[in-house]
């Protein structure tokens, strides 16, 4: 991945030029893979446990100022799909996957998981995001003993891309972007990372006519569009959802796939 030339960062890690991306009315629905990893060990049921634990822990933040973000986030139950990406011209799903022999990306050993964020780039609202993870070359662990590379810490983190955050040069934060084998730390988020989701998800804020379907409906084999995530209205896939947040600021931009 190259990191876009415009795209400006200050010193906390933070983006400060571009839209920030959020979903409309803070309402969204989320699809586990039905499949889980045999390669690891691991479950539909566990990766589902832990999806909903990792959302628990965005949705549930106490905000500084009193109560929660004014985000809902609704499990769909399993995915029967593991293709990812936007489809612009029909329905969609926003997928939760481990890729036991199927990761696309390089740097193979080097990533544990991607989040790929597509969005309407007039305004920043998301319109489809998945999250990829690397249990091909990635060690993923479920559970406090012998862990290695922590299944609830990943999902946390990139349910914060999920969301419309970006990483952030805050080392104890869940969205630090490097997670060290055995640690456990971006299970639980750090105040920067709830400032970051109360910011774009003002508590009382969500829609009360909250409507989660995906863009286009829910599609049940969720199959890729044959064109790339791209359509003349300005939608664009990305492979992280890139709003940086720091104490004071709250934009974004994106990083080129
Ligand atoms: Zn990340």
């Amino acid at each position: 991945m190259a990191i876009t030339t415009d795209c400006q960062i200050d010193a906390t890690g933070c983006a400060t030029v571009g839209h920030g991306l959020y979903w409309a009315g803070g309402c969204v629905s989320y699809s586990v893979a039905k499949d889980g990893s045999e390669l690891r060990g691991i479950s539909y049921d566990q990766v589902q446990a832990l999806a909903d634990d990792a959302v628990a822990q965005w949705m549930d933040a106490e905000c500084s100022g009193g109560g929660q973000p004014g985000l809902s986030a609704r499990s769909t139950g399993p995915a029967q799909c593991r293709d990812a990406g936007f489809n612009a011209s029909g329905g969609n799903v926003n997928l939760i996957v481990l890729r036991d022999d199927d990761w696309f990306y390089s740097n193979g050993d080097e990533i544990l998981a991607f989040t790929t964020v597509s969005y309407d780039t007039r305004d920043g609202h998301v319109v489809d995001a998945d999250i990829e993870i690397n249990s091909e070359f990635a060690n993923i662990t479920t559970g406090d003993d012998g862990v290695v590379d922590d299944l609830a810490s990943i999902l946390t983190h990139e349910f914060g891309h999920f969301f419309g955050l970006a990483h952030v040069s805050v080392d104890a934060a869940t969205m630090s972007g490097d997670n060290d084998p055995g640690d456990t730390l971006k299970r639980s988020l750090d105040d920067d990372d709830i400032a970051g989701i109360c910011a774009i998800y003002p508590p009382g804020s969500a829609d009360e006519r909250c409507d989660d379907t995906p863009y286009k409906g829910f599609d049940e084999g969720c199959l890729p569009d044959e064109e790339p995530p791209v359509m003349s209205g300005g939608y664009r896939g990305m492979n992280h959802a890139v709003i940086c947040y720091s104490p004071h600021r709250r934009v974004g931009v994106g990083i080129q796939a």
